[in-house]
């Protein structure tokens, strides 16, 4: 082991303590995607933290969404063929505040129970961690830039697509994407993920009186009915799926229906099936078959697919080899169902490993827990990999 991956180590164990007192200071301010200044207030406190570790920050903030926050190092002496690496995570939540009681940080025995702890609270504090331990020993070998998303769990709708835009600008030209999203059982590294988008059709009809003249109507809600049965038919589970999941229209069973309107969430297991999925609906709404009606379509959420990238399984044998190191279980690759936004770094060539957070379970339950002892291996696995970059 090189002499500065010691003292990286060295600094991580003497500061276990302040990583579980970051951890409760982050559970503390609660903060749910809905609520935009909570997570305004959390951007401050991680603004005021990675100043005092001498780095640059921006925080872009949003009308409806919470902030994202972006942080990088200034090294003076890196070679400019050295590219830098971005740490990702997100710091909203699902939980609506006062959920999980007055004081929603509880530890008990080896676990700790809290909104976000596990996804993705701890994840943070290990970002944070491996910054002041590469700061610790004066790493300058790459720029390392941190940032979390303020609309994750809504798959940015609030941010209208904008955080997931910052994302991928923040990627841009890096070397490699870490998210300390919430880790493995067995620590193991998700490399593929499906995508996912939420497409709301509006259809509109005229409105006409059922019994005395019903042919001056046109149905929004037969239009709509059509629609949904063959978009469900096109689902191959696994490749592309549609879940017509929520529906509302008309006004009275009197009233031929003038508008209606239903949610779709798409599931894709590459970004290819994406784009041919919104072909064929917005091909489904350009030609209605009931006359008189019309349609709109609008995007209301979006991930990438996490595809499998060039360079993406060096990364992951770089950190296996860091596992290894450490004496830890080597970690599989794995594919996950869940989408997250080291999508937005892969799907422009930038090679990512995610879940590399906090282990736990439960997560978007009540019964959300982590296990805080995990925040020091974690935060060892990746200081030794970006070391070894
Ligand atoms: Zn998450």
């Amino acid at each position: 082991m090189d002499h500065r991956m010691e003292l990286a180590f060295a600094y991580l164990e003497k500061n276990e303590h302040g990583m579980m007192e970051l951890l409760k200071n982050l559970v503390s301010i609660e903060g749910p995607s809905s609520d935009r200044e909570a997570i305004e207030r959390l951007a401050a406190h991680l603004d005021t933290y990675c100043d005092a570790l001498g780095m640059e920050r921006q925080i872009h903030h949003f009308e409806k969404a919470g902030p994202t926050f972006a942080a990088w190092t200034t090294p003076q002496t890196t070679s400019p063929e050295k590219k830098p690496i971005l740490l990702l995570g997100h710091m909203d939540t699902v939980h609506p505040v006062g959920k999980f009681g007055d004081d929603p940080f509880i530890v008990k025995g080896d676990r700790v129970y809290g909104p976000g702890v596990y996804d993705m609270k701890g994840g943070d504090v290990i970002a944070l961690f491996v910054l002041r331990a590469l700061n610790a020993v004066g790493y300058e070998d790459r720029q390392i830039k941190l940032v979390l998303t303020g609309d994750e769990e809504v798959a940015h709708a609030f941010s209208y697509g904008e955080a997931g835009k910052l994302v991928e600008q923040y990627a841009s030209g890096c070397e490699a994407a870490f998210n300390l999203e919430s880790g493995g059982a067995n620590g193991e590294v998700t490399v593929r993920r499906q995508g996912g988008a939420i497409i709301r059709i509006k259809v509109t009809g005229k409105a006409a009186h059922a019994g005395k003249d019903p042919q001056k109507g046109a149905s929004a809600i037969l239009q709509a009915a059509r629609m949904i049965t063959e978009i469900e038919i096109r689902s191959k589970f696994g490749y592309l799926t549609f879940n017509c999941g929520r529906i509302s229209g008309g006004s009275g069973a009197n009233v031929i229906p003038d508008s209606c309107e239903f949610s779709i969430g798409l599931r894709y297991a590459a970004n290819a099936q994406y784009e041919e999925a919104i072909a064929f609906l917005r091909d489904l709404c350009e030609h209605v078959t009931v006359p008189g009606t019309s349609c709109t379509m609008e995007q209301n959420g979006y991930y990438p697919a996490m595809e499998m990238i060039d360079g993406a399984g060096d990364l992951l044998s770089l950190y296996q080899k860091s596992c290894r190191l450490l004496g830890e279980p080597i970690p599989q690759g794995i594919q996950q169902g869940g989408c997250s936004d080291s999508a937005f770094a892969t799907r422009i060539g930038i090679p990512a490993l995610c879940s590399l957070g906090i282990q736990g379970g439960e997560a978007h339950s009540v019964d959300e827990y982590a296990i805080p002892s995990s925040l020091l291996v974690q935060c060892k696995k990746l200081v030794a990999t970006i070391l070894s970059m």
